[in-house]
């Protein structure tokens, strides 16, 4: 399988060349065309397996058509347990985005560092990756607004309920627009993973690694 069979537009295939990705993980393979179909996506993926370009990518491509954000309305919200994990998806995006002709800003925030410059980088940013705890601080000091968000990944979604995120995921979940695409990737499938989907997704695809 190769990449140029799975949807993506030309300047995309042309930015994962650069980045060196010679052929799509089984992941990618799944995951790319659904979303790019602005499906809901349930994906049983371990880290490794090559999960974050598979939503990174089509979502890259969905903002490639977007005008650049010049404001504090977040597009795309990816929800994820960890500093580090939130760290690595905002680094993979701009790894890709930087071969792209439109502007494409990410932007990770997560507890444990002071709020006040992530505050102050949030303006113009496509892709917000969070820790849901920080995130709710951050739309308390109204520093942004996700009225108009558009695409919703709730990445290792076992850890965050773990976690004990629960609660700060349901009130996030409050502050989102009714229709929007949602993506879930756990790296197993317990019941509390179950009870999200069911609450998240809407006929979803499911693929795993
Ligand atoms: P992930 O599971 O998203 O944490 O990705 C694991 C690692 O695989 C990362 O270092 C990626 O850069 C790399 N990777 C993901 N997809 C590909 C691919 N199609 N070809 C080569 N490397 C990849």
């Amino acid at each position: 399988m190769n990449f140029s069979e799975l949807g993506l537009s030309k300047q995309i295939l042309e930015a994962i060349a650069k980045a060196k990705y010679d052929s799509p993980y089984p992941i990618q393979v799944q995951a790319i065309p659904a979303i790019l179909q602005q499906k809901d996506v349930f994906g049983i993926a371990p880290t490794g397996s090559g999960k974050t370009a598979s939503y990174i990518l089509p979502i890259l491509q969905r903002l490639q058509q977007k005008a650049e954000n010049k404001g504090r309305m977040i597009p795309i919200l990816v929800l994820v347990p960890t500093r580090e994990l939130a760290s690595q998806v905002a680094e993979v995006t701009e790894n890709f985005a930087r071969f792209l002709s439109r502007k494409v800003k990410a932007l990770a925030v997560f507890g444990g560092v002071s709020i006040n410059p992530q505050m102050m980088k949030i303006y113009g940013t496509d892709i917000l990756v969070a820790t849901p705890g920080r995130l709710l601080d951050l739309l308390s000091k109204n520093s942004l607004n996700l009225n108009q968000v558009e695409v919703l990944v709730v990445d290792e979604a076992d850890k965050v309920l773990n976690m004990g995120f629960k609660e700060e995921v349901d009130q996030i979940l409050e502050r989102l627009p009714k229709k929007r695409q949602n993506i879930l990737f756990s790296a197993t499938s317990e019941e509390s993973v179950d009870e999200l989907t069911k609450e998240l997704l809407h006929e979803p695809v499911s693929i795993s690694a």
